[in-house]
């Protein structure tokens, strides 16, 4: 395993707390099981971890203690995701309102909206998917059509989403809408957290329809918003003005990971390097170097995790480099997927029950880091991004804003 970095002796002791908690209390029976998949299963054992983290305060971590978090620094998230990793138990989070819905409302959210809607992404009261891209609004997010009215001291919304992640398991939405149609496109958007069932259990205008994913997985869905209603009070950072709200959503989601990433792909890069040894090709000079290519790749995952997060403690928010840190382990990812399967040769096509279409890890590991380059705005995208902003070349023609998914 590759060396613990010395972070300095607050760390180090900080270290020590964790490893004494996770000793006393990581689960057995989730050792060695990854916290996404968990997640999705939902099942008990998950459930009960998921209470003892919140209930240790161990969900949140970044958040500020007056939010309800733990205050942690970024060398301290580093240090807790790498305990977790070690442990072998799932690092749980609430998804996406820890990662991307709760830092937005904490820096452009009202007093009153950061005491509502905070403690209960906390408690798991609410949990979010995103309602952003449209058929005809991905990269070029800020042309969404999705239409937002204001009636009293409502918002009725009516549009199309689509590739909703997590849509089925969520009761709220973080959604953009168009509240203003006679503003310049990136003027006239609102960004309002929308509940998708009403009071009594019913649905809040919201039909969503699964789409199957190549894995054979339905992790997300088209989404059709028939005039669901949500108050006012519920539009983060004022009427019209949800562009700038939505450069800090997407700016964590782009590098809010960051420390985590490597701890993934730490584990992954372990089992290829066991897979190679069982398939005896460890002594093949070409596969020993397309092994020492993925260590250094992940290595430097970690230290580029490392200096987002002093980016983020420095701004509050991840600045445009976090588009480096996206195009990095998600080309990274695809490459070593592709990899791995010529590693593992002919039978690697193979299903392993035969019927039906459950896949093995590594052809989920393969077919899903697919993906990665697409999600949170993808890899060319990401470029744009990084050339405009990053070293200031000319924006692209026709742009006159910041580059958008
Ligand atoms: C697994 C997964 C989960 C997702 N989850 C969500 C979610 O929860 N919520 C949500 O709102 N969205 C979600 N998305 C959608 C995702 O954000 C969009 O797919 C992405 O932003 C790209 O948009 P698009 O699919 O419309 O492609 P397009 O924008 O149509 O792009 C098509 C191609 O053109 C290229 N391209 C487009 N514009 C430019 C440009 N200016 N310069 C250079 N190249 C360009 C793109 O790179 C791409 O190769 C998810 C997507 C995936 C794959």
């Amino acid at each position: 395993m590759p060396m613990e970095i010395d972070l300095g002796p607050q760390a180090a002791a900080f270290r020590d707390e964790l490893r004494q908690w996770l000793e006393a209390n990581a689960p057995a029976e989730l050792k060695g099981e990854d916290a996404r998949t968990q997640m999705m299963l939902g099942g008990p054992a998950i459930k009960e971890w998921t209470q003892k983290l919140h209930d240790a305060g161990y969900l949140c971590v970044s958040w500020p203690t007056e939010f309800g978090g733990r205050g942690l620094g970024g060398i301290e998230v580093a240090v807790l995701n790498e305990e977790f990793a070690r442990a072998g138990v799932p690092r749980v989070t609430r998804g996406m309102g820890e990662s991307l819905v709760g830092p937005s409302i904490i820096v452009h959210g009202t007093d009153e909206q950061k005491a509502h809607f905070l403690p209960r992404i906390i408690d798991g009261t609410d949990q979010y998917c995103q309602g952003f891209s449209e058929p005809d609004a991905g990269s070029d997010l800020a042309g969404l059509k999705t239409r937002g009215v204001v009636d009293g001291d409502e918002v009725i919304i009516t549009g199309q989403k689509v590739w909703t992640s997590g849509a089925q398991r969520a009761n709220m939405m973080f959604c953009l809408c168009r509240t203003d149609p006679d503003a310049p496109k990136h003027r006239g958007i609102s960004y309002v957290l929308t509940p998708m069932k009403l009071d009594d259990g019913s649905s809040n205008g919201f039909e969503l329809r699964p789409i199957r994913q190549i894995t054979g997985a339905s992790g997300f869905t088209e989404t059709f918003i028939t005039e669901a209603r949500a108050p006012l009070f519920n539009v983060i950072g004022g009427l019209h003005n949800g562009w700038r709200v939505t450069m800090t959503t997407l700016g964590n989601e782009r590098g809010g990971s960051a420390t985590t990433q490597h701890v993934q792909y730490q584990n992954q890069f372990w089992r290829v390097v066991e897979e190679a040894r069982r398939l005896g090709k460890d002594t093949d000079p070409l596969v020993r170097q397309r092994l020492a290519w993925a260590f250094s790749h992940v290595e430097i995952m970690r230290y580029n995790g490392l200096k987002t997060l002093s980016e983020v403690v420095a701004r509050k928010e991840p600045g445009p480099q976090s588009s480096l840190n996206k195009m990095f382990w998600s080309e990274y990812a695809r490459d070593l997927g592709e990899w791995e399967m010529n590693l593992r040769g002919a039978h690697a096509m193979i299903r392993p029950d035969g019927e039906g279409y459950r896949l093995d890890r590594w052809q989920s590991d393969f077919l899903g880091s697919r993906s990665g380059v697409i999600w949170g705005g993808t890899a060319q995208v990401q470029r744009n991004i990084a050339g405009e902003r990053v070293l200031g070349l000319p924006k692209e023609p026709g742009h006159d804003e910041e580059a958008g998914k």
